[in-house]
């Protein structure tokens, strides 16, 4: 059981409470579920977005280029908040292709990532205009022939899989044996035939990983992208013009764990990008997030709807949980379930407090939301909250599984 003195979850201050309310975006959350209509949903804040961007703006170099990654979260109304705030953004399927051009982003700022692009994928990319990552030969290949037959010269970036790998992230995207990119070996052949093949090359795109809080392990990971991009550079055909550095910049989740230093960050790279500059003249540095913009930015909100004891533990039943928020039920890329930040959103936080287990309706132990969590007393009816779920939330669960009703979304 926690204790008073164990590590805490770093304080999630977007949200105040007033009296018995939490806020959010200046609403109640009482008034804001009675908008919805219906338990559970997903609430996102645009204030708390933008803030986000104008912090990383801040911390980063000018020059920078902010890319956000649809992934995270493709909600098409937060898509088109974040559109005109970013520098580009990149897709890893059709239809986040489709969200982003409908949300305003310009095609040439559209970049298309992930292994198993199918033809009519690569087709619909090319015919769009925007920038395609070759994750493969097959691919390359495949990219030439459908170019030739639109009679279309798409740019093109090849994704490597760096030699090295982000150490400390919490999802290894590359390094070793991966299905992303092609192997740094086989770079130098391909970028020799991108030409001949009747494609533009564009760039580079070397992503790592996901999930890290620690500043000098990313700064260490990005030293390489670098190292790597200027090894890469000399069997460039045509100059280039992205050099998409990845990103990996994670958001404190866990009891315990601090924010990432951006400043720290950012120094490194006010200092990396003039020498990338000099290296690679006119090319574009692009910093690629999902994660980091939008999950402070994102509440899941269920309602308790039964409460039990069992063997001295207090269990409460709300109408939500892993099939609309796989990640807080810790079976999304964690190894041991640790806590997201949860409270009562219609409770004080100064008032009387109880050890509790939150559970969802799913016939299955692993539909936990908080587990022996010290919170506000609650009751029947009464709104339970998760914090930090704008990312990797309501797309990254499984909402069929045991045929509940499906989560609502609020763009507030
Ligand atoms: C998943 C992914 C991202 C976003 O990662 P975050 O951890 O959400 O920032 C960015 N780029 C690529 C290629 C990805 O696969």
């Amino acid at each position: 059981m926690t204790t008073p003195n164990a590590p805490q979850h770093y304080p999630c201050a977007d949200y105040p409470k007033v009296g018995n309310d939490l806020i959010v975006a200046g609403v109640p959350l009482r008034r804001i579920a009675d908008t919805v209509g219906s338990t559970p949903f997903y609430v996102y804040s645009r204030e708390v977005m933008t803030k986000r961007i104008q912090q990383l703006r801040q911390a980063m170099p000018e020059a920078l280029r902010l890319h956000y990654a649809l992934k995270a979260n493709p909600m098409p109304a937060l898509v088109g908040h974040l559109a005109p705030q970013m520098d580009g953004m990149d897709v890893a399927s059709q239809g986040e292709m489709i969200v982003a051009l409908n949300a305003g982003m310009k095609p040439g700022n559209l970049s298309f990532s992930g292994p198993g692009k199918s033809e009519a994928e690569l087709s619909a990319a090319i015919a769009a205009g925007i920038i395609v990552d070759i994750e493969s030969e097959r691919e390359l290949n495949e990219m030439a022939r459908i170019a030739q037959r639109q009679g279309l010269r798409p740019k093109v970036n090849l994704r490597i899989n760096p030699d090295f790998e982000l150490k400390g992230a919490g999802m290894k995207m590359g390094g070793g044996a991966k299905q992303f990119g092609v192997d740094v070996e086989r770079a130098p052949a391909l970028l020799n035939n991108i030409a001949a093949m009747g494609l533009e090359f564009n760039g580079l795109h070397i992503f790592t990983g996901s999930q890290n809080l620690n500043a000098d392990k990313v700064i260490e990971c990005q030293e390489q992208v670098i190292d790597l991009a200027f090894r890469l550079n000399a069997h460039a055909p045509t100059p280039m013009r992205h050099l998409n550095i990845g990103g990996g910049f994670g958001v404190p989740y866990f009891p315990g764990d601090l924010p990432l230093d951006i400043n720290k960050v950012g120094a490194f790279l006010a200092q990396a990008l003039p020498r990338i500059q000099n290296h690679i003249p006119g090319v574009e540095v692009i910093l690629e997030l999902g994660r980091y913009i939008v999950a402070e930015a994102g509440l899941y909100v269920c309602r308790i709807i039964d409460w039990k004891i069992s063997n001295h533990q207090i269990f409460l039943i709300a109408d939500g949980g892993l099939h609309h928020h796989l990640s807080a039920s810790g079976n999304f890329g964690q190894f041991i379930r640790k806590n997201f930040p949860v409270t009562i959103g219609t409770r004080p936080d100064d008032g009387e407090k109880e050890y509790v287990n939150i559970v969802g309706p799913l016939c299955t132990p692993l539909d936990m939301l908080a587990e022996k969590m010290l919170l506000p007393k609650a009751d029947m009816g009464d709104l339970v909250v998760v914090f930090r779920s704008g990312a990797y939330g309501l797309t990254a669960s499984p909402v069929n599984f045991l045929s509940h009703p499906h989560a609502k979304e609020i763009l507030l």
